[in-house]
């Protein structure tokens, strides 16, 4: 009788041909836009025609929404595909790649090709174009990333059997997965960042293989790096591939600061070590609010640092503000936009927040005050995806119901909670107190500010007129240089 190991082996050409046919009737039966197929049609060699690759197959099969660009591969040189069509540009020409603009078609058009060496672990030395998409195929990361599909003559080219570990959720590399990580560091993390994305698995030898990448991980650009990482977030669980750089030892070669977290303990409102907190906050924040994802996984990065034992417990005084500093460092590091970084640091910076019931609306005004209400709904979120991830099962925060409430009715009553929205201006201020513009008129700004916060029915025109008279009538006891008003110029 066959052993089941031998069972299996001889079934395996049977069950991939099987997976292979499947994939190529839902594919054939997939609705490709027009203008796609035009360009496939207008794309075909003497050779060989032109065939759709890549991730626009793997989705197509796995019935995932497509990315706004297609990869199309074509024995066509770079040159011959641009005198084929009005707008080409030459976004990778070194290696074979140009995108193709129709309209709103984008189309990622790659000539096939072998590669030599890899001297620098991310771009190969020399691209040898071939006339063979076999060979193309073949120097592809993964087997779920190499199928070919040919729309016109309706075949699916699937050599290393991708579709059925498409059906098996399995990444696994195609040809020897030590050498492929380590002739471009940049697989591991694409194997992660689509472990997560897509809910697979790496098949156990691609698995292993991970770590073998080693340092040469740190020979990848770190934009690179970020890309990855940014797609990772949109998963339904991130942690899913962040844990597999960690378990990989390359997590830290990217975010030590986040590594430093692991097997740090806590305290008894939390279940898990900081690390795990981490990725289960990450995981429960919203995956539709990138920079709340960011956050989340940030938000306790101060931990490790301030963590001082009381009667066996861990206490992280201000570790918002230690995190905060090392989130910025750690984004400008990832080369992530200003505007990005600063909103995520933000969020982490604020995200100790407190609110009881007792508190008063000045209070709750001057906090609306300091974190700005458009950052509000995020740090709920935020919130809320914190408690989720203390792994205690506690429920939904109910006082951000009553926060929000109370927000709400302050709103309603006056939006007076920075000096662009008071009654008067920098220019009331110049004209009543004589006053060049400069710093003193915006600190006598804030000070009218302050007492509107206090008391929102003060944000009228006459009456802040009025209280600039008052000042203008103080004015000449104060020394020069010196603002004017309570406590403004401090
Ligand atoms: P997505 O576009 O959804 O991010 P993708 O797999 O299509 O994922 P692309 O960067 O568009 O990624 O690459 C298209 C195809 O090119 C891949 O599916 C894969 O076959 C091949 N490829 C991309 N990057 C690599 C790499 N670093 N090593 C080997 N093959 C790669
Ligand atoms: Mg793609």
């Amino acid at each position: 009788m066959l052993s089941w190991f031998r069972r299996r082996a001889l079934d395996e050409p049977a069950a991939r041909e099987a997976a292979r046919a499947r994939a190529e009737q839902r594919l054939l039966g997939h609705a490709w836009p027009r203008a796609l197929l035009d360009v496939v049609s207008r794309l075909a060699g003497e050779r060989s025609p032109a065939y759709l690759v890549g991730g626009t197959i793997r989705d197509a099969v796995l019935g995932r929404p497509a990315e706004p660009a297609f990869d199309l591969a074509t024995e066509l040189e770079p040159e011959e595909v641009t005198r084929r069509f009005a707008r080409v540009e030459p976004t990778g020409i070194k290696h074979g790649t140009v995108l193709i603009v129709e309209g709103e078609l984008l189309v990622e058009c790659t000539t096939f090709r072998r590669e030599g060496a890899y001297p620098d672990a991310r771009h190969p030395e020399r691209v040898f174009f071939t006339h063979d998409p076999l060979e193309d195929l073949a120097r592809r990361d993964l087997t779920v990333n190499a199928l070919a599909l040919d729309p016109i003559g309706r075949r699916l080219l699937d050599p290393h059997g991708g579709a059925l570990d498409l059906e098996r959720r399995l990444l696994r590399a195609v040809g020897d997965p030590v050498l492929r990580f380590q002739e471009d560091a940049l697989r591991p993390l694409r194997v992660a960042r689509f472990a997560a994305t897509l809910e697979m698995d790496p098949e156990e030898g691609t698995r292993r293989a991970l770590a073998s990448v080693g340092e040469r991980a740190t020979w990848v650009a770190l934009e690179r790096v970020r890309e990855e990482l940014v797609k990772m977030m949109r998963a339904p669980k991130p942690s899913r591939g962040f844990e597999l750089l960690r378990e990989a030892g390359l997590l830290g070669l990217w975010m030590p600061e986040l590594q430093r977290c692991y097997g740090v303990p806590q305290n008894r409102y939390h279940a898990y070590d900081v690390y795990e907190h981490s990725l289960y906050t990450c995981d429960a924040a919203p995956p539709e609010k990138p920079q709340v994802r960011w956050a989340a996984l940030l938000h306790d990065i101060g931990k490790p640092d301030t963590r001082v034992e009381r009667r066996g417990e861990g206490t992280f005084y201000n570790h918002q503000f230690v995190g905060a500093e090392l989130a910025d460092r750690l984004l400008e590091r990832m080369r992530f936009p200003a505007d990005e970084r600063a909103a995520i640091v933000h969020l982490v910076r604020e995200h100790m927040f407190d609110f009881r019931a007792e508190w008063s609306d000045a209070g709750l005004r001057r906090w609306l005050r300091r974190v700005g209400i458009d950052a509000v709904a995020d740090l709920f979120d935020l919130r809320i995806a914190d408690v989720l991830g203390n792994g205690l099962r506690q429920g939904f925060p109910t006082y951000l119901e009553e926060m929000r409430r109370r927000i709400e009715c302050l709103l309603r009553e006056s939006r007076a909670l920075t000096v662009r929205e008071l009654a008067v201006g920098g220019r009331d201020v110049m004209r009543v107190l004589e006053l060049p513009p400069g710093r003193e008129v915006g600190a006598v700004l804030e000070a009218l500010l302050e007492e509107v916060l206090d008391d929102p029915s003060r944000n009228r025109r006459e009456y802040l007129l009025d209280r600039l008279a008052r000042l203008r009538e103080q004015r000449p006891q104060a020394r020069e240089g010196e603002a004017p008003g309570g406590d403004a110029g401090s």
